[in-house]
Order: structure tokens, then sequence, then C-alpha cells
């Protein structure tokens, strides 16, 4: 039997969301660490909601570094925090789209 895959969490509030909810920060086997939009990006993820709240918390306790226990630049959470503004467009979309 395979294994139940983890529920996704996000590193700031530990709320359990809908993937579209939450933006996943990948740790790829070569230790580049980047936003992954797709979520099929290999190597150890980490999730965050798409709330500023959330994103701001982690960037101020450095929680992803934490999650993914690698150094995370910096830039990361500037590229977060501007994916928060795209992605809650995007969802936006979608919901109208399935209306
Ligand atoms: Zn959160």
């Amino acid at each position: 039997m395979k294994k139940r895959r983890r529920p996704r969490t996000c590193v700031a509030c530990k709320t359990a969301r809908p993937k579209t909810e939450l933006i996943r920060v990948v740790r790829s086997p070569d230790g580049r660490v980047y936003v992954d939009l797709t979520g099929r990006g290999q190597g150890r993820g980490a999730y965050i909601c798409s709330a500023r709240n959330c994103i701001e918390l982690a960037k101020k306790k450095n929680l992803i570094s934490r999650a993914l226990k690698v150094d995370v630049p910096f830039e990361i959470y500037e590229e977060l925090l501007q994916k928060h503004k795209e992605l809650l467009q995007k969802i936006d979309n979608i919901g109208n789209a399935n209306q």
C-alpha cells in the first residue's frame, strides 16, 4: 500500500489548506531553493499560504529555512510576496471560471 501523503500545511500558521491556496518552495537535490508554482519540482518542499501575513511571518522568523533545513536567500521571501499578489489573482480567475 502506498503511504498517504502528509497534508500540506503552511510553515507559518500550520494550517492544512488546499494546494491552490499554498505556495510551494522547493530545495532541489542540488541544493537550490526556488519558488515552485507548478508544484512538480523535485526535492524537498515547504508550503506556505498565499496570505501576506504568513509570508511576512515566515520572512521574519526564517521559517522556510527551518522547514527545508537549508539557508533560504532573502530574495525568496521577496519573490513570495510578489507571487502572493499574482496567485490571488489567479485564484480569483479560477473561482470565476467555475461559477
Ligand atoms: Zn499560513
